[in-house]
């Protein structure tokens, strides 16, 4: 068999990244070396369309990093994209919780922002790309969400194609934020993203002082979001946890997650009557703090019934503009004393640490892969945006082959 020039240039990679002191290319390499000319991205070419379309890999810069894509999953705000464009971004490529391998790197690309080696054929994710904030590093603790960067998947169409994950080949400009994840298995990769934000949220609600071993905790929603709070504060040793949501097969998966009761609000008539069902399952007291993972504005103006005199919420489910929700100050948050946090995205620190709770979840069994309940093919990436709109299952994928 002839070998091409591809080969000969991977090759030649190859040796002087091992001359340069990089790990050997002892690993199968998803390129198996052969890195090729064009590469597919999916493009939303209209509301509701994705196109197919073939764009040339481009020359490296020095600072770059070309990455093969193994996966990606679908959020919720590519869903939105998808359906109406509320971002204006049309034409563009989707994906940014995506995760592939490494297949080409710039010479000055060493290290990844946590410090850790990088090399070919290490697996990694993007988180935001640095726009020389100082307020915004790794190591300053909650000092800023990442809620204003810009993102690999969410960047308007420009002459670089290769900008998100639905793709094949994605190119990590110089000044971006990359992380080697190759620890992780590619299930877990996918799952980073959304396990941030909940993170994050226990970060946030751990500033109020009130969260405990032994706290009583409601979380009110169980889709993708209320189940990883669920498993986040269940590696954190909270025990003591009530679902309430109103489909019964997500209860019973929040359970498997480590949900200690779950209340369905479907066979509870009233707000009261639904308060009740919270305080049973807690064996007669109300929560000391919960987590509001809906959409829903209802549930934002139900959820401060279920809590204690100086108890707490955090509130995460608004993502997207749902609208106004209406709560009685005088009774709900100044006579009970409620300390509410609102939690958005995630810190660089939030990310790093949420490589660790994967581990953590998996270990102590928790069956956080099982989210992952559809994998489409690039191809397929029309019948998984519809499949997600269509709230089928809980986390859609797109994966390659
Ligand atoms: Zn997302």
């Amino acid at each position: 068999m002839a070998i091409n020039e591809n080969e000969i240039a991977a090759l030649v990679q190859q040796v002087l990244n091992e001359m340069a002191g990089n790990a050997p290319a002892t690993r199968a390499s998803a390129s198996n070396g052969v890195i090729p000319k064009t590469s597919r991205v999916a493009m939303l070419t209209e509301k509701g369309k994705f196109e197919i379309q073939e764009y040339p890999i481009p020359e490296l810069g020095d600072d770059d990093i070309l990455v093969k894509v193994e996966g990606c999953g679908v959020c919720g705000t590519d869903a939105h994209e998808f359906k109406n464009d509320p971002f204006s971004l049309i034409p563009v490529v989707l994906g940014h919780e995506g995760t592939g391998e490494i297949v080409k790197m710039g010479k000055n690309v060493k290290l990844d922002s946590a410090g850790k080696p990088l090399s070919v054929g290490d697996k990694v994710v993007t988180c935001m790309i640095f726009k020389d904030n100082p307020d915004i590093t790794m190591f300053d603790l909650n000092k800023q969400n990442v809620g204003g960067a810009d993102v690999y998947g969410l960047l308007p169409d420009d002459d670089v194609h290769l900008n998100g994950w639905f793709a094949d080949y994605m190119v990590i400009r110089g000044g971006s934020t990359v992380f080697n994840v190759s620890d992780l298995d590619l299930d877990s990769r996918i799952l980073i993203e959304p396990c941030a934000v909940l993170v994050h949220a226990v970060e946030r609600a751990k500033l109020t002082n009130i969260l405990r071993f032994n706290s009583r905790v409601v979380v009110q929603g169980c889709g993708p979001i209320g189940l990883i709070c669920i498993a986040v504060l269940r590696t954190m040793g909270i025990e003591n946890i009530v679902a309430v949501d109103g489909n019964e097969q997500r209860l019973e998966f929040a359970k498997r997650m480590g949900a200690d009761k779950t209340v369905n609000f479907m066979n509870h008539k009233g707000i009261e009557a639904l308060t009740d069902a919270v305080k049973d399952a807690f064996g007669g007291y109300l929560a000391d703090f919960a987590f509001q993972c809906t959409g829903s504005p209802v549930a934002h103006g139900n959820i401060y019934k279920f809590i204690r005199n100086g108890g707490g919420l955090c509130e995460l489910g608004f993502f997207i503009n749902g609208g106004d929700a209406t709560i009685n100050p005088h009774f709900d948050l100044c006579a009970k004393e409620i300390t509410l946090v609102g939690s958005w995205v995630y810190t660089l620190r939030d990310y790093a640490t949420t490589f660790d709770f994967l581990k953590r979840a998996i270990a102590i069994g928790l069956p956080i892969k099982e989210l992952i309940t559809h994998k489409y093919g690039l191809e397929e990436i029309n019948e998984a945006l519809k499949t997600n709109l269509e709230q089928k299952g809980l986390k859609i994928a797109i994966v390659n082959k």
